[in-house]
């Protein structure tokens, strides 16, 4: 089960990765930036999940299409 971190701080709120990988990743209704969706967020940090095997993939499509590159699996 892949981990994944956003590096919030540095989104530049282009919409690539909620697009590439809409079940994981949305865009936050408060602040405009990118965050790990209510159902797969841990400990409800909006930068931080868990994601099931089989969005491992979107994911990884995500992290690697993000321009600024603070999408971080492991
Ligand atoms: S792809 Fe990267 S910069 Fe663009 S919204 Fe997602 S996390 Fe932010």
């Amino acid at each position: 089960m892949p981990s994944v971190t956003i590096d919030r701080d540095d989104c530049i709120s282009c919409g690539v990765c909620w697009t590439s990988c809409p079940e994981f990743f949305e865009e936050s209704p408060e602040d405009g930036y990118s965050k790990v969706v209510d159902e797969y967020m841990t400990s409800g940090d909006p930068a931080r999940g868990e994601a099931p095997d089989d969005l491992e993939d979107c994911v990884q499509d995500a992290a690697d299409g993000c321009p600024v590159e603070i999408i971080h699996v492991s």
